[in-house]
């Protein structure tokens, strides 16, 4: 199992901020902004890639869910929302995930 699959199943420890059968939020381990958390689907994906018309609402309930843990974050500020997709964006997990990043003001780089 990957693991980001150990993380969602609770067998890795995460500090979690969300779950429901769906998805699962945790702070990211190496945080790259004051705010930073990582939002995934349970089922395991890829990458944007591996979004097919059948798991593609799992991808949308993630945005859902991203939007609503940003808000209880207080990043009303406003955040960023990336997702790696292969090796060229430096993807290192290999199972979909949404970077939400904030609590600051982030210019135009990149993450
Ligand atoms: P990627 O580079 O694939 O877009 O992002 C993977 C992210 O997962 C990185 O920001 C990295 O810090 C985070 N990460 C890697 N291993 C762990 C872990 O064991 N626990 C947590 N909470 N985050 C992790
Ligand atoms: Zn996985």
């Amino acid at each position: 199992m990957c693991l980001f699959c150990e993380i969602a199943a609770g067998r890795i420890p995460s500090t979690c901020l969300y779950e429901d059968e769906d998805v699962f939020v945790f702070k990211d381990i190496n945080p790259q902004a004051p705010v930073h958390f990582l939002v995934i689907p349970k089922q395991h994906i890829d990458s944007l890639n591996g979004l097919t018309p059948e798991n593609a609402s799992a991808a949308a309930k993630c945005l859902l869910v991203a939007a609503r843990v940003a808000k209880e974050q207080g990043l009303d500020g406003g955040y960023r929302l990336i997702s790696n997709c292969g090796d060229d964006a430096g993807q290192t997990v290999h199972h979909l995930h949404f970077h939400v990043l904030g609590g600051t003001k982030m210019g135009e780089r990149v993450l």
